[in-house]
């Protein structure tokens, strides 16, 4: 998306869209980005397969039935969760310790002392071994990128690692406890698969279930479009959410948000009854307003940074973006202009002297700040910026940091 046509906001006239999650016919079109490189967080060994990195096609639609948003175009198939796929956050102690919070939070609410827990899109590992920590029996990871080798480090014989997409089968593994961390908003039919995960765990069972994806509500509320991006086909919101576990055949089902109301997280159980008692009109509606207002901040967003590099490049000023994750390739592959940031700082090694896909900016280490020199340091997550302002200050790095 570097070329000067940009994508911009389009409205569509409403037309009969099916919702995959509450399958009625009444979702339209709000939001329509083009082509975007499939995967936002794969690590490409050199500049030229970054930039010819495989495209796919964003869009948004709005489920005006019960406020799913969700990309119709989503084509899995282009989706690759391989080995290069590195979606962890653990060299972040911020993430940590929020990551040590969660867990300790979940062992104490569901007595998992003892227990069996299974989590789905495990990854490498780095919650689970966070849950197992809390004195469990056995610590189970389902997921098709999993290391069945157990990458973690100081990983003990309770954990072990099944290199598979999860299904009903996994049910034989009799979790006491169930969890599951964004996961759920890279799968283009949840329903589906909430529905797989309900049956594995039996009719009559009462297993506590956690989910945990990105609030979406935030994200419309912020224009957050660097939060848009190919991988996630499903966006909830806390009613969104909700909604679907009550359908699919959970009971109990809470909301809450955390670490800083990015994340929304569900906690319910399984139960022998659906209630599907949908999305309220009133949440739909408010919803509805925040899609409008959302068309509008997106433009005045992507301008605004696209004139901030603009501004910064002729005042001679020499700008890096730190944060590799999703957020900072899809900046500077959104923003006209981004070629104008000279590279990506990311303190994950797996990360360094690699290069995002599209834009095919190098991603380096922090210690390359101290030869380059950058005027401004662009923070992708706020959440993050005093950590990084301390580990300038470390260095005598005498940087401007502004969040984005
Ligand atoms: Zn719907």
């Amino acid at each position: 998306m570097l070329e000067t046509t940009h994508p911009l906001m389009q409205s569509t006239e409403p037309h009969s869209l099916l919702c995959p999650t509450c399958e009625k016919p009444q979702a339209r079109v709000f939001l329509e980005l083009g082509e975007v490189p499939t995967n936002s967080m794969v690590l490409l060994d050199t500049k030229e397969q970054a930039v010819s990195y495989p495209k796919g096609t964003l869009t948004l639609a709005f489920c005006e039935s019960c406020g799913f948003i969700f990309n119709p175009d989503f084509d899995p198939a282009l989706v690759d969760y391989s080995q290069s796929y590195e979606s962890s956050q653990a060299f972040s102690p911020r993430f940590n310790e929020f990551a040590a919070r969660l867990a300790k939070g979940l062992a104490d609410e569901y007595d998992l002392a003892g227990k069996t827990c299974v989590e789905i899109g495990c990854g490498g590992g780095d919650f689970l071994q966070q849950v197992e920590m809390q004195g469990i029996k056995k610590g189970i990871g389902v997921d098709p990128a999993a290391d069945p080798d157990h990458r973690v480090e100081n990983a003990t014989e309770r954990l072990s690692f099944i290199r598979e997409f999860f299904s009903e089968e996994h049910g034989s593994l009799q979790p006491d406890f169930l969890c599951c961390r964004h996961t759920l908003e890279h799968v283009p039919d949840p329903a589906a698969f909430v529905r797989t995960v309900r049956r594995s765990l039996g009719a009559a069972s009462s297993v506590p279930v956690f989910f945990e994806v990105p609030d979406t509500l935030r994200v419309l509320k912020e224009a957050a479009f660097w939060d848009v991006y190919y991988e996630h086909c499903s966006y909830f919101t806390p009613e969104s959410l909700a909604a679907l576990f009550r359908q699919e055949g959970f009971t109990g089902v809470r909301t809450e948000l955390d670490f800083d109301d990015q994340y929304l997280l569900l906690h319910c159980r399984s139960s022998d009854s659906a209630t599907d008692a949908g999305s309220s009109n009133a949440y739909v509606n408010q919803l509805s307003e925040e899609i409008e207002k959302f068309s509008e901040k997106y433009r005045t967003h992507i301008a605004g940074w696209s004139s901030y590099l603009n501004e910064a490049k002729e005042a001679g000023r020499r700008v890096v973006v730190w944060g590799g994750g999703s957020k900072g390739v899809a900046f500077v592959n959104s923003v006209p202009g981004g070629e104008l940031v000279d590279f990506i700082v990311d303190i994950n090694p797996a990360k360094q002297e690699k290069f995002a896909a599209g834009s095919g900016h190098r991603i380096v280490g922090p210690e390359e700040l101290r030869t380059a020199a950058p005027d401004i340091v662009l923070v992708m997550n706020p959440i993050y910026t005093e950590e990084i302002k301390q580990t300038l200050r470390d260095m005598g790095i005498p940087a401007e940091v502004r969040a984005v």
